[in-house]
């Protein structure tokens, strides 16, 4: 006959019932002796007894329910009365462990909705469930990443994601080198980055380099927390700068609304035609040939083989945008012209946001799936859970 192993080893199987919906089996604890949570006794007189329905993972696609067998001892010695515990179920619970995490995994890169009607628990009580754990993994998390990161030359990450479009934003804190979420707070000002930038895990860490935009209250907030630390301005929120003041200047000209593509990509990105299209539009209009070098021009900066190379391409193509009838272009270079040690600095420790855009790219969907989420601080919770820097398959999708 068919029988269901059950794998946990400290109950016995007395009963075993193969219903419609589900798999019933009936269990008692093998130990009869339990020792007294008053006074340490040992114990095997029985109180009473009653059952209680667990549940479990699943068997041959079916649900699982334990029917334990749980008793209440009362105490020789001091006679206390009390009752039994389990290694592989909470007290009160009415899921086994190994269940519960399976229902918090399923939930992690999911909805809570979505798990609640594939499992056929109630959403509140699932939600409950979920957050229970989460937050006793939060701290493991936590203390795991204190752990880690403390003899590390650390090399952080500081960027804004907006949270409800135009609404708000919150900074996320993120290593560097792995793309995993640190820490996350609300708005970007120069106060809430500080305590950002203190939260404990911080504290006895190394920073050495910092990665961050151009955004003042970052870069405040570091210096006075981080004075030795080097600051990097991410390449690709300087280029994207440059990019935009094209775009400025594309617009001038209506006819090339389609064109749009053609101009803003790298040049060894366009197929044969494009190329064609593009050098088509730039024999046409001297002003945009000039306004397409500029832009070509700054990429060749980040190509620089040394600092010395940089600086120079970079005091050039500063002077160049200066001199050019742009407006766009003009903002840009005084823009590059003040940030100017920081963009360098790449140069000498060549990070970016590369590495994160990954995690950005999860924060993305997390918050498309958190449509509803009540409460920021959930939102948070699942991104510090969900972006690890490791990638899991589930996610990654
Ligand atoms: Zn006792």
């Amino acid at each position: 006959m068919f029988s269901v192993s059950l794998e946990l080893p400290e109950f016995k199987v007395v009963k075993q019932v193969f219903h419609e919906e589900f798999f019933q089996l009936n269990v008692v604890k093998k130990s009869t002796e339990e020792r007294c949570p008053y006074c340490g006794f040992l114990t095997n007189h029985v109180h009473d007894r009653r059952t209680r329905k667990v549940r479990d993972l699943k068997v041959l696609d079916k649900p699982l329910f334990l029917f334990v067998q749980v008793n209440r001892f009362r105490c020789f010695n001091c006679d206390e009365v009390f009752t039994q515990t389990f290694e592989s179920i909470q007290p009160n619970k009415h899921q086994t462990n190994r269940y519960r995490e399976y229902l918090y995994e399923q939930c992690l890169g999911s909805t809570i909705r979505m798990v609640s009607e594939k499992e056929n628990i109630p959403y509140t009580t699932l939600e409950r469930l979920f957050y229970s754990i989460a937050t006793e993994k939060e701290i493991e998390h936590i203390n795991e990443l204190e752990e880690n990161l403390r003899d590390e030359e650390l090399v952080i990450s500081i960027d804004e994601v907006a949270v409800r479009k135009g609404h708000r934003y919150e900074t996320v804190l993120m290593d560097a080198k792995t793309g995993r979420v640190l820490a996350m707070e609300e708005n970007r000002s120069f106060e809430s980055t500080q305590l950002l930038l203190t939260k404990n895990l911080l504290s006895q860490s190394c920073v050495e380099t910092v990665v961050v935009d151009m955004w003042k209250p970052f870069h405040k907030a570091i210096q006075t927390l981080f004075p030795a630390a080097c600051l990097v301005i991410d390449k690709y929120h300087v280029v994207q700068k440059v990019t935009q003041a094209l775009d400025q200047v594309r617009k001038r000209f209506p006819t090339l609304k389609k064109g749009r593509f053609a101009l803003l990509k790298g040049y060894e990105n366009l197929t044969e035609q494009q190329k064609q299209q593009l050098e088509g539009w730039l024999d046409e209009h001297d002003e945009l040939a000039l306004a397409y070098y500029l832009k070509e021009s700054f990429r060749d900066f980040y190509q620089a083989s040394d600092y010395d190379t940089a600086e120079e391409l970079l005091d050039n193509w500063i002077n160049e945008a200066k001199a050019s009838p742009f407006r766009a272009y003009q903002e840009v270079a005084r823009t590059l012209e003040k940030w100017k040690a920081s963009i360098l600095q790449y140069f000498l420790t060549p990070y970016t946001n590369g590495r994160i855009e990954g995690t950005n790219h999860k924060i993305k969907n997390i918050k498309r799936r958190a449509y509803g989420f009540r409460n920021i601080q959930r939102f948070r919770l699942r991104v510090f859970l969900e972006c690890t820097g490791k990638t899991n398959e589930k996610q990654a999708a």
